[in-house]
């Protein structure tokens, strides 16, 4: 079937993710592997923890990685690494996932949001440099949707000021810009493999990488409760521990993570197609720009007008979409204590307002893409 001949009644469902068709290729080895743990009476931690670790560090290029409980406990463990508490500022942008500000604030410090650049929905350069004051002990850039943020503008900034840099990649596994990859550029990557994400767990799981190997033995330690040696505690960290199940079936996963990443570039150029075929984009939806590096698609973001009526339009057709995210964090209840308003931060508010998400995954076949965007095409009556 050719878009151009799509008719209203060839709209097929398309759901938004579909989970288990990553698993099932892979099921005899995973299952093998799963039984052979459960027999082992060994489940958090330990050498199987340790191999992964290593397979994801190489992946990465990062000299450390330490496998954790979740991205978010990733992101707080390399702030306590820092020593991030009150009276300190930590800048992110308002446009990103919670998770990122939240744990700026459980440690006592103060949130500071920037602006991102409306073409790549990530920081934007001037405005995190404008944001730094005396206070200010590191920068979070968050490379969203796959796509790295400016990390060579980032670096230079960070150096020029002499802050640490923490990178939240935990959408970006495997995005790369000039032979770099995300979360192994910054002094600490924070990785997610929540489910949904690029790698995913099967259940809630993170990496932080770190650069060297005191900041490593430092977070290790903040991982296990601080502990030096057994119940020898010399700082007060947490329970961030990984289990040995996530560790086993994720290292699996790693060695496919790149034909992955190809299937959903693939997807994202066919969608690419697909709109300027249905005379969509540029005119009426705003495709996704990679600008830099090697986008790994963790979404295919649009900007689209009258977002939230054509969400309403593609669920009763059941065409899956997604808002990341409908409001920035300067807006959001919790943080009304730092005073943010309406109209601090526009790019972020506008994004808020016209960002949707399509389906993408690497398993996405070309009729569930012309489905996608035939039903968008149906909507704005074209
Ligand atoms: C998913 C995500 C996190 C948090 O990861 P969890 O594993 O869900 O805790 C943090 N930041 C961003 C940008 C994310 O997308």
């Amino acid at each position: 079937m050719k878009l151009t001949e799509a008719k209203p009644d060839q709209i097929i469902p398309v759901p938004p993710l579909n989970l288990a068709a990553n698993f099932t290729p892979l099921r005899d080895e995973i299952i093998a592997g799963v039984t052979e743990i459960m027999d082992s009476g060994y489940y958090v931690l330990g050498p199987r923890v340790e191999a992964f670790e290593a397979d994801l560090a190489k992946y990465c290029g990062s000299p450390f990685a330490l496998g954790v409980s979740s991205g978010t406990d990733a992101l707080l463990v390399a702030l306590m690494a820092l020593d991030i508490g009150p009276g300190d500022e930590v800048i992110c942008p308002a446009f990103t996932f919670f998770g990122t500000a939240g744990v700026i604030a459980r440690l006592g410090a103060k949130p500071v949001f920037c602006d991102i650049d409306p073409d790549t929905f990530n920081v934007d350069i001037a405005d995190l440099e404008r944001r730094i004051t005396p206070k200010t002990r590191a920068l979070m850039p968050v490379h969203l949707y796959g796509q790295l943020a400016d990390m060579d503008e980032i670096l230079s900034i960070a150096k020029r000021h002499k802050l640490p840099v923490v990178e939240d990649a935990a959408q970006a596994v495997g995005a790369t810009h000039n032979n770099r990859m995300a979360g192994a550029i910054g002094d600490f990557g924070c990785l997610s493999f929540y489910p949904t994400k690029n790698l995913g767990a099967i259940g809630d799981a993170g990496a932080l990488l770190c650069q060297t190997e005191e900041s490593f033995t430092k977070a290790r330690s903040l991982r296990l409760h601080g502990e030096t040696k057994k119940y020898h505690h010399r700082l007060i960290g947490g329970n961030f521990r990984i289990d040995v199940l996530q560790a086993f079936i994720l290292q699996v996963k790693l060695r496919h993570i790149d034909a992955w990443t190809e299937q959903r570039r693939a997807v994202a150029d066919r969608y690419t197609k697909l709109f300027a075929e249905a005379g969509l984009a540029p005119e009426l939806v705003r495709l996704p720009i990679a600008r830099i590096g090697r986008h790994v698609y963790h979404q295919y973001v649009i900007r689209a007008p009258r977002r939230d009526e054509l969400v309403a339009f593609l669920t009763e057709r059941k065409i899956g979409s997604g808002v990341y995210y409908p409001i920035p964090l300067h807006l959001q209840e919790c943080f009304a204590y730092l005073g943010g308003k309406a109209g601090d931060l526009p790019e972020s508010e506008r994004a808020a307002k016209e960002v949707l998400a399509l389906p993408m995954y690497p398993e996405l076949t070309e009729a569930q893409q012309i489905s996608v965007v035939a039903g968008i095409r149906a909507f704005y009556g074209r």
